[in-house]
């Protein structure tokens, strides 16, 4: 057996069933993204050194000047972004570790994730193997440019704020679909981006604060 996979006490279902019950607590109501977040085993996705703390309720470090997102906030923006219906095709820019795309996999046909950072995006593809995400496709690229080539989606997030939502992805975003991300300078808010026959429908929800998108690649 896999030691990544094997039994040490943080990686048993009790400890991701606690990590589902707090995020109840914390209101995550889609019992399809909890159910997603059930499935995926976050511990693969962090340095093994921090494994025993891979379902706390924490974002921590994967290198690179980046951090794995909280559970918590990558609950809410699924659960945004899905908004009860069913996901086809999503866009994620800013791939980490691979752990929010491996979720979006658990529910969305296709996962397409673009990541800037060499080294994370070869790691991220690495995790996304060793759990069979099939229907995960990585690039590394600058993700602001999107992928005009299997565009549009019904779901674009942004795991990186951005001080303007980039005008190529909403382009790629398709009629009826959803954008997430994290929105603002000095304060960011999770933004959502609807997209209709009249055209784009802001809102401004919570305060957040994520790492910055950069532009090119690294
Ligand atoms: N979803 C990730 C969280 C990643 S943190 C996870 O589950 O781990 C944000 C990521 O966005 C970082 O890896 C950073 O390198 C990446 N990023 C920032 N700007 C980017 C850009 N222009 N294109 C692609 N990725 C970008």
């Amino acid at each position: 057996m896999n030691v990544r996979h094997s039994g040490i006490g943080m990686t048993s279902q009790r400890t991701r069933s606690r990590m589902i019950e707090r995020l109840r607590s914390q209101g995550i109501q889609d019992e399809v993204v909890l159910e997603a977040i059930s499935a995926v085993p976050r511990h693969i996705f962090v340095d093994e050194a921090l494994a025993s703390r891979a379902y706390d309720d924490v974002s921590l470090p994967i290198g690179h000047a980046q951090t794995i997102s909280q559970p918590y906030i990558v609950a809410r923006m699924i659960e945004l972004l899905r908004n009860g219906g069913q996901l086809n095709r999503v866009l994620e820019v800013g791939t980490g570790c691979g752990y929010q795309a491996a979720v979006l996999g658990q529910l969305a046909f296709e996962v397409y994730s673009v990541e800037r950072i060499q080294p994370l995006f070869k790691r991220a593809s690495i995790s996304l193997k060793e759990i069979q995400a099939r229907n995960v496709i990585l690039s590394y690229a600058d993700g602001t440019m999107g992928r005009p080539d299997v565009a549009p989606f019904n779901g674009i997030i942004m795991a990186a704020a951005a001080t303007h939502v980039p005008r190529a992805l909403l382009e790629q975003l398709a009629l009826g679909g959803r954008m997430i991300l994290p929105l603002g300078t000095q304060e960011q808010f999770l933004t959502l981006i609807e997209r209709d026959e009249q055209g784009f429908h802001e809102s401004r929800l919570e305060a957040v604060k994520f790492v910055p998108i950069l532009t090119g690649k690294a």
